[in-house]
């Protein structure tokens, strides 16, 4: 049986459902598998024409016991994850002209039309299947840089068995990206707009993992988590990396190179793991903004928290970004006692630096680079100007990393990942086109429509952020269970 362990070693190895309705390991750790399963050639060749949902349950099948799901059960769940979808192949791949061998992957068509929809459609859904098979109730609290809450909310919505608990630094995301999670009206969602978040949403991940830690609240509202601290995420995401893949090659085999515009690491982590699973990646290039605690991470072998910075790609400005700690854990052959000591010296002292042989394990196959403000509103307006095509400030992050290493990666396909639609983005749009009169590619029926809608918010002070919420949420909780 597959088991999932926490990577920084406490408690007892526990079943994939479990991994899923707990979030964070008992000890504060992140679930990672026992092992990780292994694509062999056979299969990459039998998996090269699947669709997308299909592909996604051949690999989900290698990370869930039949024992926990039934294969009927599985495809239900994705079936319904993904209805919802406005483009038909999910994830459709479109190939640059102003650029040799460089597609853009469009993660961005789910319903809050972010690339945080691929993971959690299937998540949520998932959670909430388990949950109705317990029949128990289930508080999810998350985080949001500005997209995970809009699809936490989305696939949440009017589900039997959950509440969402959705956290946003108040001022530190956009206009369009709030209302996705404020004009819902069901009554299990509740947006939470924080004040006073000067290091953004990570201030806000410390007060849910302080709920966490306590103990009593946590186990009488059982606290739950879709942030990509839950294992679900990771590896739902590992399916667009092979999807993207089958794409672009001609043959099974052929290796190709993935930029991600990152900020948790989330996505990464994903990509390495496929990696390590067999797909045949060469370069992943991990793209920062000015928050560049990666590209530190991968140029100087140094995990070190600096100042917060606000950029126009406001979803990946994040200073610690903790699914490197998840992948790590599968570079120092799973010794979750090393984990555990280099997260204590960050606690302590803020900053790691690895020695020279864990850095050579973990940056072998990695490109980094830091893309500044003016670079990636202008590489918006280049793109735009030569070939019409409208790329997100993250996605433009990706190919400005894309564009600088492309003597190392020339005679390979590259494939950069565009996370958000570039409606979420007016003010950064505007700004890279020079004009307040923007194109018709800068908007979605979605984002007009929400304008329309009245807004229903708590608001807070993050002084006394955990209180007001152990508060509220234990109200609720009373309030459904009556
Ligand atoms: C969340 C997000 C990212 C970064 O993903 P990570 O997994 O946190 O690295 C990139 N772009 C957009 C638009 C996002 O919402």
């Amino acid at each position: 049986m597959l088991e999932y362990v926490s990577n920084t070693g406490g408690g007892k190895p526990v079943n994939f459902e479990t991994a899923i309705l707990d979030g964070f390991a008992i000890d504060g750790g992140l679930y990672v598998p026992t092992a990780l399963p292994q694509v062999s050639p056979q299969q990459l060749e039998q998996w090269k024409s699947l669709s997308y949902v299909e592909l996604a349950f051949e690999v989900l099948s290698l990370f869930i016991d039949r024992s926990i799901m039934s294969a009927a059960e599985l495809k239900q769940v994705l079936n319904t994850a993904y209805a919802d979808f406005e483009h038909k192949e999910i994830i459709p791949i479109h190939q640059l002209k102003s650029r040799k061998d460089t597609y853009v992957m469009e993660l961005f068509h789910g319903p809050t039309i972010s690339f945080k929809d691929v993971g959690l459609a299937f998540l949520v859904n998932l959670v909430n299947f388990f949950l109705q098979r317990k029949n128990e109730r289930l508080s999810l609290i998350v985080a949001t840089t500005g997209d995970t809450g809009p699809a936490t909310a989305y696939f949440s919505a009017g589900k039997s068995n959950l509440d969402a608990w959705i956290l946003y630094p108040k001022d530190k995301i956009t206009e369009e990206q709030e209302r996705q999670m404020t004009c819902l009206p069901h009554a299990n969602i509740h947006p939470v707009g924080v004040a006073n978040c000067p290091e953004g949403s990570d201030d806000l991940d410390e007060v849910i993992a302080k709920l966490y830690a306590n103990k009593s609240f946590k186990n009488k509202i059982k606290l739950g988590s879709v942030n990509s601290i839950n294992w679900g995420r990771i590896m739902m995401q590992t399916v667009h990396y092979f999807y993207g893949y089958f794409h672009v090659i001609d043959k099974p085999g052929e290796k190709i190179n993935m930029s991600v515009p990152s900020g948790g690491f989330g996505n990464v982590c994903a990509g390495s793991l496929a990696r390590k699973m067999g797909l045949p990646i060469s370069k992943i290039i991990v793209a920062n903004n000015e928050n560049a605690c990666l590209h530190r991470i991968f140029s100087e072998g140094k995990f070190s928290k600096e100042e917060y910075v606000e950029t126009p790609s406001s979803a990946i400005d994040i200073l610690i970004p903790f699914n490197f700690w998840r992948y790590l854990y599968f570079c120092v052959d799973q010794d979750a006692g090393k984990i555990k000591v280099w997260l204590n010296e960050f606690q302590t002292r803020g900053t790691v630096t690895f020695d020279k042989q864990t850095y050579k394990n973990y940056s072998s196959g990695f490109l980094s680079y830091r893309a500044k403000d003016q670079e990636t509103l202008d590489l918006i307006a280049q793109i735009y100007h030569d070939e019409e095509y409208l790329l997100d400030p993250h996605g433009a992050v990706s190919v400005c990393a894309t564009d600088v290493y492309k003597d190392t990666l020339s005679g390979e396909k590259t494939i950069c990942f565009a996370t958000a639609h570039p409606s979420k983005f007016p003010v950064a749009i505007g700004d890279a086109l020079k004009t307040q009169n923007l194109p018709i590619a800068a908007q979605h029926p979605s984002i007009e429509a929400q304008k329309l809608q009245c807004e229903k918010v708590y608001l807070c002070d993050n002084k006394h952020l955990e209180s007001a919420l152990i508060q509220a949420m234990e109200a609720n909780w009373d309030l459904v269970n009556k």
